[in-house]
């Protein structure tokens, strides 16, 4: 019995035998391990399953140990991802935010897939920085699992005359003065306004926008932080131009 999945290639390991491991995110599954089989002497369109950021329709058949791929059809290569360097770190980060995720239902599945492929269409064809796909994804991430950074008062009493806002890391969420707890980061303004702007604007819009190397910095870092506390896990592609 065969499936067909629609799914975007996560990793693959390259081995000396034939055979190659791909590490799948797909619409249907999840993120599922499938099997290239003989890939050394498959023709070029075949070989195209294997390559990071790929997406397109995987024939699978159950085989001795585990899936295998009997047919693929690439919708898009995302070629140009590899083309670029800064383009690759920043989708290579992404990839690796995705690898940590466990989804509890099917709509975040469903979500985190739609919003992996939109931003890799952006930081593909688009003209924003590709290190704001980046803070795009984590912040439109964090709505999905259900707790939106940013906010216009305190998540816990809230006012909206707030002197100065923190991120408290035990719930993701922005509180004032009086409800920080001992978990949290001051919030300044520029983040605090950059925050917003990523919450409010879709990808295809932000290619205006324009940080300082700062508070580029520093939102990239409070986005990070909330993600390893609140999903439990270290990011280490990110560190790199952190
Ligand atoms: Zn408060």
């Amino acid at each position: 019995m065969s499936d067909k999945v629609k799914a975007i290639v996560i990793k693959s390991n390259d081995r000396k035998e034939k055979d190659s491991s791909v590490l799948l995110f797909s619409l249907e599954k999840g993120k599922i391990w499938v099997t290239l089989k003989g890939i050394k002497s498959q023709n070029s369109k075949m070989k195209l399953a294997q390559r990071m950021f790929c997406f397109g329709e995987f024939v699978l058949e159950e085989g001795k140990s585990g899936q295998i791929v009997t047919s693929f059809n690439c919708l898009e290569s995302f070629f140009e991802i590899a083309e670029d360097v800064d383009k690759y770190f920043e989708a290579s980060a992404i990839l690796e935010v995705v690898e940590k995720l466990n989804f509890s239902s099917d709509f975040e599945r469903v979500k985190v897939f739609m919003l992996l492929l939109n931003a890799l269409k952006n930081i593909c064809f688009g003209n924003l920085k590709p290190k704001y796909a980046i803070d795009k994804f984590f912040v439109e991430l964090f709505a999905i699992y259900g707790f939106p950074m940013y906010s216009s008062k305190c998540s816990v009493c809230g006012t909206n005359a707030f002197d100065k806002l923190y991120v408290n890391y035990a719930t993701g969420e922005l509180v004032c003065t009086g409800c920080k707890t001992f978990i949290s980061d001051e919030l300044s303004k520029p983040i605090y306004l950059a925050l917003k702007i990523f919450s409010n604007t879709d990808f295809e819009k932000l290619s205006t926008v324009r940080l300082s190397p700062n508070s580029e910095k520093k939102l990239l870092k409070i986005l990070v932080k909330n993600f390893e506390i609140r999903f439990d896990e270290s990011l280490k592609c990110i560190g790199m131009f952190e």
